[in-house]
This record gives C-alpha cells, structure tokens and sequence, in this order.
C-alpha cells in the first residue's frame, strides 16, 4: 500500500487530517462516500443564485484563532453575525431568548420588573441554560423559566430529537441559553464569518495538495476491514499498517454488532421565495409539530454577502430519526445523547481502540456534536498528538 495514512471521509474531520498531514511529508488517500466534499458543510450556487446549504444552515462563528488562521489559507471571509427570531404566541422574538424578547412578549410594567429580577439574579450580559434557570427558587424567575422553556424549548426540542429536554444531553439545550442582554445575536464569539466563495471552495482548497488523493463516490467499508482480534486492519484484503482516520459511522465499522447507534436526521423542503419573505435569516418553530411539524425556516440569501434582490432560496427543516435505508431522514446529522447511547458508543470505542493505528475523528465517529470550529481544533490537535 502507497499511502502514508487512508482518511475515510471528506468533511471537516477529514479534511483538516489531511491537510495536515499532507503537508507533514505523509501521502494521504481520502476516500468519501459522497460525489461531493466537504461533508455537511458542502453548499453549491443554485438556480436563484443563491449559494445553498444542502445540508442545512452553516454559519462559521468561533473565539479559536488557531482555527480561523488555518482555514483563511483556503479562503477570504466576509463578516457574517447570525440572527434568529422564534415564533413565539404568532409573535417573532429574538432566539436566544433575551430582554428583548421579554419586552416584546410581556406588558411594560411586568416586563420591567421581569428584566430586573433576572439582572439582580445573574448579571447583565449572563447566559443561563434553560435546565439551570428553572431550578432557580424565586417563584417570579421559576415562572418565568417555565414560560420560557415552555415557548422555546419544550416543544422545538421534541421535534428535533425525538426526546424531551430532560432525557437527552443538558449541553443540548445549553448551546441556546438564555441570554440577560439586549444583544440580539445568536452567537457572541470573537469571530462571526462565512466563506467568501463558500464551504465547498474552502474544501477544495485545503484538499489540494499534491501528497493528498480524493476519491469520491467510495464507500470505504467496500475496501476496509478491521480485525479487532488480530488488532489489524485490512485494505482491499491486504494488512494496511499506515493510520487509518476514520470518520464516519463508527457503528458501520464493526457491522453494527453492539446496535445501531441513533443519530439525528434532517429533510428540508427547499423552496423559492421573494427576498425578504420572512423578518430573520433563520425563524425557529418553537412549537408543538401540530402547529408547525418544521423546527426552523432558514433564508440561505441572506446568508450571503450580496444577498439576492428579487428572489431568495429557502429551506424548511423536518427531523427524522436516522435509518440509512429510508426513503426520508438517511443522512446522519447529529449524535442522540442519552444515557443508553452514551454506554452503547463506549462499547464501540473499546473495542475499536484494540487497534494501534485506527483513530476515530469527528461527529459521527466519535459520536460528539462538534461545531465546524472546534471540529478543525480537534482535527489539528489529533494530527500534532500522531506518533509517527
Ligand atoms: N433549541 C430549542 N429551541 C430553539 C433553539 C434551540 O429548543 O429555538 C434547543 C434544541 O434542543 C436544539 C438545541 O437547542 O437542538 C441546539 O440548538 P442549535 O441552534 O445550536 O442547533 P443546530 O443549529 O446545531 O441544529
């Protein structure tokens, strides 16, 4: 076998591994089941004009200056500050939740003094998650918390994961926290940018190099075979003794022989709409599916930096639960945290670490929900930490 290192997978996790280690000397063949790169962050220009996120809204936001420095080696950006409203009691309101929309959805006088518990509470410019703010005793913040968690939370998070707030991962709904500012962004890191020419040019980019091989359209388990007993992996029936980076399903690798792991799908209903249908970039449904089965609306338009002036394209989101053989809901987005999968993945990682030269990396293999920022931190901390 030629190569220094086999990556399965094209997305952040594979990419960054191979740039990486492309550029440390190591010839590198990276196989991607897709006909694109780029993983989930693959967007493309479409018939409006507007680049399209195919799989869903990607807005690139981080504090990490180690990120950001090595992917503006394949790309410009442009300063990009996200911002959602939810629909809330057939009102838009800022998401994160925030004094604003306390203003907004309450009298003056009880919004007054709502804002005013809270900042003596926690301070301006605090973020609670939504599960801290409810254990809070004083009975008009403990109200409030369940209004919020009620109109915000409750119902958005069983449509997108199948699972009350409570059975699944606190960290989940703590990515929105409650936010006691009037700073209607849904992020506050230092770094707020998107791609000037988009995702997949970035992709392209950091793939090109002359130590790195792509094949697409590969499935890589029709070529990769690991032994777990012999502690060996196999290329194309041959022992393949360079470091394997595997970032796909990890239950996929051993036949599923623990179970299949749940992960989160998504479907978007793609539409064209007049620029502007809708008062944000992205709305959230925030609730119940017999209202509104979607959880968010995002306007990809405007996502851009020139946005379109007469016609924009838009996506509707629908959760599914991940089953690669269905019709709807084959695309694994996200890792389902509960207690049951947390212990099922664990089984998969002990056995699979039997192997020296196999390493799992990324959302789907090592079954984390890495943003795009810290996917690229971990992906160059791993590279440094490889014994060669
Ligand atoms: N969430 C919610 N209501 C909202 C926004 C988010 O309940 O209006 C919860 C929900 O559980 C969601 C999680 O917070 O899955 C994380 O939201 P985020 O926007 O970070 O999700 P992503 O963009 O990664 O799909």
């Amino acid at each position: 076998m030629a190569y220094d290192a086999i990556i399965v997978g094209a997305g952040y996790a594979g990419a960054v591994s191979a740039r990486w280690l492309a550029e440390d000397g190591k010839t590198v063949l990276v196989l991607e089941k897709r006909n694109h790169i780029g993983g989930n962050a693959y967007d493309r220009m479409d018939e409006n004009g507007v680049r399209r996120h195919v799989y869903g809204p990607h807005l690139f936001h981080t504090n990490s200056k180690q990120a950001v420095d090595f992917l503006s080696r394949f790309t410009d950006w442009y300063p990009f500050e996200h911002r959602v409203l939810g629909w809330i009691e057939g009102q838009t309101v800022p998401v994160p939740f925030n004094l604003t929309s306390i203003e907004k959805l309450f009298a003056p006088e009880k919004a007054e003094h709502l804002k005013q518990e809270l900042i003596k509470a926690y301070g301006m410019e605090c973020k609670v998650p939504i599960l801290e703010l409810r254990k809070n005793e004083d009975p008009e913040i403990k109200e409030l918390a369940e209004y919020i968690f009620e109109h915000v939370f409750k119902y958005y998070t069983m449509k997108q994961w199948g699972y009350t707030a409570e059975e699944i991962d606190p960290a989940v709904t703590a990515r929105v926290p409650v936010h006691i500012s009037y700073d209607d962004r849904y992020f506050q890191d230092t770094y707020q940018i998107m791609p000037a020419e988009g995702y997949t040019a970035l992709f392209e980019k950091m793939l090109a190099h002359e130590n790195i091989t792509v094949r697409t359209g590969v499935d890589a388990l029709d070529h990769v075979c690991v032994d777990t007993e012999a502690k060996k992996i196999l290329f194309d029936g041959e022992v393949f003794a360079g470091d394997l980076i595997w970032t796909g399903l990890v239950d996929s690798l051993l036949g599923y022989r623990f179970g299949a792991l749940p992960y989160r799908s998504l479907e978007f209903d793609v539409r064209t709409e007049k620029a502007g249908f809708q008062p944000a970039v992205t709305v959230n449904y925030p609730t119940p599916a017999e209202i509104h089965p979607y959880t968010r609306i995002s306007d990809y338009g405007m996502m851009m930096q020139t946005p379109p002036a007469g016609y924009t394209t838009a996506a509707c989101e629908y959760p599914y639960a991940y089953d690669g053989n269905a019709e709807k809901g084959n695309v694994p987005y996200y890792p389902v945290f509960t207690e049951d999968s947390k212990a099922q993945y664990s089984r998969y990682a002990r056995e699979l670490a039997k192997i020296p030269n196999l390493h799992l990396l990324g959302r789907l293999a090592e079954y984390r929900y890495y943003n795009m920022d810290s996917m690229t931190e971990r992906a160059l901390e791993f590279c440094r930490g490889l014994k060669h």
